[in-house]
């Protein structure tokens, strides 16, 4: 069995400290609000203590947050904040190796997913949007766009040094101040992130970290000094927030849960396919919105693809995220893990075949097998809800117009995936489907150029690109 290794080494490279402050007016400083203990999931083990945000510290961020908007931020020229962004790119590649490090310990994903994903990816969204902060004139909201103000910003565990790229880098680049709340178990990485705002010179207020649980989160969106809300998390609290926000005016964005479609065609080249399959579930233990956990199959090839589908999982190595040769990590939360194992059982229940990894499990930490179901109908629960973790369920269809009507019939619409060798099936398919993203023959690829965001209940509004801006700008 899989032993754990304690890695002081990794300690030392995150730069772990035993407690994290939080972050407002330019100052770390100790909330009045319940502190939050991260853990790491691998382990169990508590890695820090963060003091914890209360209402009161929500308002002095809020403040802070206007002052910096009204007397700095929002008056600055934009070709000197693209300065402050590119600094902020550069001084997330410099720190790069801590920044992966930490995010490993603190969230459980593979370190090599940390490593080569989301730290580059969220510089690349701070070198991205630096480039608009003086070119916003162009960017078709009209000759001279507007900030809009204060935005209050909540973001999930998955990926949580880079949800708050995809948050902070538009809304500083067009001259919004920032007040964030992080995920309660994966805070680290935005404290460090603070720490780098303050190397970068930022100046106070234009960004505020408040760790805490979801009462802070409602607490900022609902605050009156707030403006724009951007909120990534569950379709049930984006529902909630649409709901309080209703007739206050404040400008609002929500992504939200998803339940993607991968769809194979059979002409679709198998073994790339099977690739793109184990990408699209898999990556980040399947905590991903638009992972692709429902897998359309054309019955001609269903066999073919589920031999080798599982003949693949079985080389995947699950276990120590720390260890660089780990393809799937633990499991966020104790809480997660239950919803997971919940879900699963559902499957069983209901009457699908569940095959799941040999590859056996650590005896500490939150870790689930990598899993396919197949003979899924589309009514059992494995087949309509999120599961958000490394479970596929696998459908099969006959006819291309079969694929779309199976991979639309769900209330989300975040993203989804196609497998062919036509091109004009790929445009006719990318035209039916329902969903904000549709990858065709890749998965899980992610670009600050490309527009972000779902239909439906995965929520409105674009993260990334051009249409990213409209959220943060006033015509
Ligand atoms: P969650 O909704 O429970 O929590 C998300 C964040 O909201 C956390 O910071 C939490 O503290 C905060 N929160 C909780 N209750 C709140 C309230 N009443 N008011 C304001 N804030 C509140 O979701 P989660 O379990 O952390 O994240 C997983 C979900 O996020 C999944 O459904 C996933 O699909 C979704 N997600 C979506 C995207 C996307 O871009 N569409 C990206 C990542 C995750």
């Amino acid at each position: 069995p899989w032993e754990y290794a304690p890695a002081p080494e990794s300690r030392a490279i995150a730069n772990l400290k035993p407690s994290y402050r939080m972050f407002v007016d330019g100052e770390f400083t100790d909330g009045a609000g319940e502190p939050l203990k991260s853990v790491n999931p691998a382990t169990e083990e508590i890695l820090a203590e963060v003091s914890g945000a209360a209402p009161s510290d929500v308002d002095t961020a809020v403040r802070a947050a206007r002052t910096a908007f009204d007397r700095t931020w929002g008056r600055m020229p934009g070709s000197e904040r693209a300065k402050y962004l590119f600094r902020i790119a550069r001084l997330i590649q410099e720190r790069g190796r801590e920044l992966a490090v930490l995010e490993t310990l603190d969230n459980g994903k593979p370190i090599k997913e940390s490593r080569d994903a989301d730290i580059p990816t969220a510089a690349a969204h701070f070198f991205h949007h630096a480039g608009w902060a003086d070119k916003l004139g162009y960017a078709g909201y009209g000759p001279d766009p507007r900030p809009v103000g204060v935005a209050g910003q909540v973001i999930p565990w998955n990926f949580p040094l880079l949800m708050l790229a995809w948050k902070i880098a538009p809304a500083l680049a067009c001259g919004n101040t920032v007040v964030l709340k992080p995920a309660e178990t994966t805070p680290l990485t935005a404290l460090v992130f603070a720490e780098i705002c303050q190397q970068a010179g930022l100046p106070p207020g234009v960004v505020n970290i408040v760790p805490g649980a979801g009462d802070i989160g409602a607490e900022l969106v609902g605050h009156p000094g707030v403006d724009k809300v951007a909120f990534t998390g569950s379709t049930e609290v984006g529902k909630q927030i649409q709901g309080r926000l209703a007739g206050t005016g404040k400008r609002l964005t929500l992504e939200l849960g998803g339940k993607a479609a991968n769809v194979v065609f059979d002409d679709a080249p198998l073994d790339q396919a099977v690739e793109g399959i184990v990408n699209g579930i898999f990556f980040n233990q399947g905590h991903v919105c638009c992972a692709g956990s429902r897998l359309l199959v054309q019955e001609s090839v269903a066999e073919e693809l589920l031999d080798k589908l599982r003949s693949r999982i079985t080389t995947l190595r699950v276990g120590d995220p720390l260890d660089k040769n780990t393809d799937v990590g633990a499991i966020n939360s104790a809480e997660q893990l239950a919803k997971i194992t919940e879900l699963s059982a559902a499957g069983d229940t209901e009457g699908a075949s569940r095959w799941t990894s040999p590859c056996p499990l650590p005896e500490r930490g939150f870790f689930f097998s990598p899993t396919v179901f197949s003979n899924v109908h589309q009514s059992m629960r494995i087949a309509r809800e999120e599961i958000f973790g490394p479970v596929l369920s696998v459908l099969t269809f006959r006819t291309p117009d079969e694929a779309v009507a199976t991979a639309n019939n769900t209330p989300y619409g975040l993203s989804a995936g196609i497998w062919t060798e036509k091109g004009s099936r790929i445009l006719w398919a990318a035209q039916q489907m329902r969903a904000g993203v549709v990858w065709a023959n890749t998965f899980n690829r992610f670009d600050p150029t490309a527009p972000f965001g779902g239909y439906q209940e995965s929520g409105f509004g674009r993260e990334g690109g051009r249409a990213g801006l409209e959220a943060y700008l006033d015509v």
